[in-house]
């Protein structure tokens, strides 16, 4: 079957009256009868059939044996992280989404997780990391908000032979584009707040192991942890994911239009787009995933410019967040990033100057026209 097919035939069909949307089961308990068997609902924490529905689609879409559903994208991350202990050393992209990198750096450091942090775009980095106590290794790629490309086939082997777990989070790609567990991760993780819902108005998230083992594991912390999201959440996200392939296809390729336009715009220091001949890792991307995505960055010649861009911009919003229908740019300094300290930030290359956008479904030559004005003197 096509990658478009399997969104839409995508392992959940029917219920028992033939309903093709599933139905939501708003319930938080579940009658056992007269209790001589165990029956497979008990608690809606434990397991629901709306959110069951949803775990079976991705783990179908990421071609691994168990999926997860949790109340957010961070809440998936944490409860995956979940499956360490105290002692434990992780080794993860120094680019990560900055809600991975906080909850690393705060949260889980107080609970004993040791963490080094490296560019992975440079395997050998990660391998000069590896210590005798190190047990994951945490990619993204492309990473947020530099779009910087890691190699999965290389860094997925890097760590089978190491003996630790790779998880990749998948968001900016989807399982539409790009498929971790094909290149020898062992976890995959969404937000699925962004492409996989895609109309902004749900906040879930989604984890796919790739052997039941180590779905037992997650499992443990879905239900012990409890960061489960309710049923009409899932339902959205499940309704979203039908309509990927026309969502994702038409906003890459008005993506790829803005982003060969900002090369040739005044103004604009530099473009930072995966499907832009000369992005430094467009032949590993192109290796791994079958499209550059709806996300791309660009610098402006001054930090003014930036800011008119935001204030001028009438079709994109200015806010967090991506994968949506509607056109968002957002501006790390001041807010995904705003947490990173300065120097920190600097060295990375998250400037003043830099905007990040998500491409819509509005029609392109209305994005490139406001954005001209947006812009400002050429
Ligand atoms: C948004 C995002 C997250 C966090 O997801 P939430 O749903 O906001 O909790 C994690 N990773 C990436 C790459 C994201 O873009």
């Amino acid at each position: 079957m096509g990658r478009g097919t399997l969104l839409i035939h995508n392992g959940y069909e029917t219920d028992a009256a033939g309903a093709l949307a599933p139905p939501v089961y708003q319930t938080s308990t579940f009658d056992q009868g007269d209790m001589t068997k165990p029956r497979e609902y008990d608690y809606a924490r434990s397991g629901n059939p709306t959110r069951k529905a949803l775990e079976g689609i991705i783990a179908r879409l990421e071609g691994g044996a168990k999926g997860y559903a949790f109340g957010s994208g961070i809440a998936a991350v944490s409860s995956v992280l979940g499956i360490f202990s105290a002692g434990d050393h992780l080794i993860a992209a120094e680019d990560v989404y900055g809600g991975t990198w906080r909850i690393l750096n705060t949260f889980y450091k107080r609970w004993g997780l040791q963490l080094t942090a490296v560019d992975a775009s440079d395997p050998a980095a990660i391998r000069r990391a590896l210590q005798p106590n190190t047990k994951g290794l945490f990619l993204e790629t492309p990473s947020n908000p530099l779009l910087k490309i890691t190699d999965l086939r290389a860094c997925c082997a890097l760590a089978q032979e190491a003996g630790i777990l790779s998880l990749v989070d998948n968001t900016f790609m989807t399982p539409h584009l790009q498929r971790p567990l094909e290149w020898g991760a062992d976890i995959v993780i969404h937000s699925a707040t962004k492409f996989l819902g895609g109309h902004s108005d749900v906040v879930s998230g989604l984890a796919v192991c790739r052997t039941s083992e180590l779905g037992g594991r997650l499992y443990a912390v879905q239900n012990g942890f409890g960061a489960v999201p309710g049923p009409w959440d899932v339902w959205l996200v499940i309704r979203g994911i039908k309509t990927l392939k026309a969502r994702l296809e038409a906003q890459e390729a008005s993506a790829r239009r803005i982003a060969q336009w900002l090369c040739q715009r005044p103004g604009i220091a530099q473009v930072l787009y995966p499907g832009l001949e000369g992005h430094p890792g467009k032949a590993i991307h192109d290796a791994q995933a079958s499209g550059a995505g709806a996300v791309l960055s660009f610098k402006t010649d001054t930090a003014e410019r930036a800011l008119c861009f935001l204030r001028a911009t009438r079709l994109a919003a200015a806010a967090v967040s991506l994968g949506g229908v509607e056109t968002i740019a957002s501006y790390p300094v001041l807010m995904s990033h705003a947490a990173m300290p300065p120097a920190e930030r600097d060295r990375l290359g998250i400037t003043d100057t830099l905007i990040r956008l998500s491409i819509g479904l509005e029609d392109a030559e209305d994005l490139i026209a406001d954005f001209d004005q947006a812009l400002g003197r050429r």
